[in-house]
């Protein structure tokens, strides 16, 4: 395995076919790949879906991942294990349904003068920090999680995100208006 000097969170969503299948399978081959390992995972929360309404609710889930890889190579990764799990992007329906959904939130290095700051990109394939995870809780929640097995710096930025939000837990349940 490559250096593992970064940490990476992501998280992961599905809302077709056997999402929990989907999700286990992708965590697979996420941890299958040569220079990445599982730190973390949270638990498995359902969702109601936000922007498009007409769609089955979503399964999501959010993982830290120790990598050397570079995030432009990471996010190829990803994108080929979304493949590999049958993802088609439905032509000029964002937002729709897929099998595995699979968004960098955050990439922190962990050596080197910016220890403790989240990297920033700006690419038209990769922005970095996700520019819509500070207003989903369907992704602060799991990622929340995650944190507090973590990182203290990342628990308290997440709660205060939540905070912000206008949200609801019930059980498994994540409701969002
Ligand atoms: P959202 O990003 O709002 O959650 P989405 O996940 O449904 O929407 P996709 O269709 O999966 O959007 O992705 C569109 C493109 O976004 C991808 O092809 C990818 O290159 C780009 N992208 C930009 N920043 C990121 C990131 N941080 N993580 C994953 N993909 C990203
Ligand atoms: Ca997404
Ligand atoms: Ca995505």
């Amino acid at each position: 395995m490559r250096n593992t000097s970064s940490i990476a969170y992501i998280s992961l969503g599905s809302n077709i076919g056997d999402s929990p299948a989907c999700m286990d399978e992708a965590l697979r081959l996420t941890a299958a790949i040569s220079g990445v390992k599982v730190a973390a995972v949270s638990g498995r929360w359902r969702t109601e879906p936000q922007d498009d309404k007409n769609q089955p609710w979503f399964v999501n889930q959010a993982a830290a991942l120790y990598t050397g890889l570079a995030p432009l190579d990471l996010l190829k990764l990803l994108q080929g294990v979304e493949n590999a799990l049958g993802r088609v992007r439905e032509w000029g329906r964002r937002f729709g349904p897929r099998t595995i959904d699979l968004d960098i939130l955050l990439y922190e290095r962990q050596d080197g003068l910016e220890q403790g700051a989240w990297l920033e990109i700006s690419l038209p394939e990769l922005t970095l920090p996700h520019p819509r995870f500070r207003r989903r809780a369907f992704v602060l929640v799991p990622l929340r999680e995650v944190a507090a097995k973590t990182s203290t710096k990342l628990l308290a930025e997440t709660q205060a995100a939540l905070d912000k939000l206008d949200y609801r837990l019930e059980g498994d349940r994540i409701f969002q208006a």
